[in-house]
């Protein structure tokens, strides 16, 4: 089913949930104030429904709501999304009962970086960008031209291993394929490219990306597997870090948040895209990702049922330290 059909579903669904009583509000998406975005609505009003968007740029990971807001929500979201959600059931942050989960089989979401290289042109010049299939059409000043997708795609959207959502109470379209091999491995080259220099120069790398860090705080605030009431970057007795953003504390502070999103990042790429001085983040998000399926074969959001990978321990686990 095409974007526009899942559209059509998502608001006779949405509708009908609110009509009913079985929620008290959606969270989805509705157009953006700017050509090609999108931004997260939150309604509980009916007469808003026919605002709900789906489209390659459906790209917040809405379940970061879900540990804030009470009642009941319908939640309209991808694959890596639906993962959020498993794992933040896992850590009891939400209750399934009080969520309808409105499922979209994911084709991927565009960059818009990455078209803007490829046309040469500015988002503001580019007069339309349409997904069809594999194919992309970006029409600028009247002329078409055609690109495979995979070629504007965010790079975890490239490999993305789940894009039919895990978790679904109404699925919106028809079940989408896992990127093949090809493409998951184009979707590390730059991650795989900072892990290939020697460890100097690594280090020299995430210094200086380190110093342009405002420490805005985007990273953390979109990422719906940061959800402690209280950061430890907040706390002044003692204090973590200091509050001006020093590379050494920007360092410590994102060191300190990938180990606490290890098992529950599910590589949905939002740190990355919200940082405003483009720290590629992913490089260690992914990297933290693969080393968690490497050693302990646990892949975040995947069983609902499952411990918390941080939560739980084994006899057999091959740290010392935890018998
Ligand atoms: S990572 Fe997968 S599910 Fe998530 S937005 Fe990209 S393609 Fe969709
Ligand atoms: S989003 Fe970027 S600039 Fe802001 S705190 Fe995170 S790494 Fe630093
Ligand atoms: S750490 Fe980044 S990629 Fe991982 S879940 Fe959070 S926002 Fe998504």
């Amino acid at each position: 089913m095409k974007d526009g059909g899942m559209q059509q579903k998502l608001r006779s669904e949405a509708k009908a949930l609110l009509e009913q009583g079985k929620v008290d509000y959606i969270i989805g998406f509705e157009a953006g104030s700017l050509k090609f975005t999108t931004t997260p609505l939150i309604t509980s009003d009916k007469d808003d429904i026919d605002r709900l968007v789906i489209n390659p740029f459906i790209v917040n990971n809405l379940s970061v709501y879900l540990s804030e807001l009470k009642g009941r929500a319908g939640i309209v979201v991808k694959g890596c999304d639906s993962r959020s959600i498993v794992s933040l059931l896992q850590d009891n942050k939400v209750a399934r009962e009080n969520v309808v989960i409105l499922g979209v089989p994911c084709s991927g979401i565009i960059d818009l970086g990455k078209v803007e290289k490829l046309v040469g042109k500015d988002r503001d010049e580019i007069d339309d960008i349409i997904q069809d299939r594999d194919r992309v059409v970006i029409t600028v000043d009247e002329n078409r031209r055609e690109f495979p997708i995979r070629e504007v795609l965010f790079d975890n959207c490239l490999g993305c291993e789940l894009p039919t959502p895990q978790e679904y109470d109404i699925l919106l379209g028809e079940l989408t394929s896992a990127a093949s091999d090809e493409d998951k491995i184009a979707s590390q080259k730059k991650i795989n490219s900072l892990k290939n220099i020697p460890p100097e120069q690594r280090w020299e790398f995430w210094r200086s990306e380190f110093d342009r860090c405002i420490r805005c705080y985007a990273c953390r605030n979109i990422c719906p597997a940061c959800f402690c009431d209280r950061c430890f970057v907040e706390e002044t007795e003692p204090p973590w870090v200091l509050p001006v953003p020093r590379w050494q504390d920007n360092l410590v502070f994102q060191v300190i948040r990938n180990m606490h999103v290890a098992g529950r990042c599910t590589d949905c790429g939002e740190c990355e895209r919200a940082c405003p001085v483009n720290i590629p983040l992913r490089s260690l998000t992914r990297e933290m990702y693969d080393m968690v399926d490497e050693l302990f074969h646990y892949k975040a959001g995947m069983d609902k049922e499952a411990s918390s990978f941080l939560a739980a321990y084994e006899a057999t686990d091959v740290e010392d330290f935890i018998r």
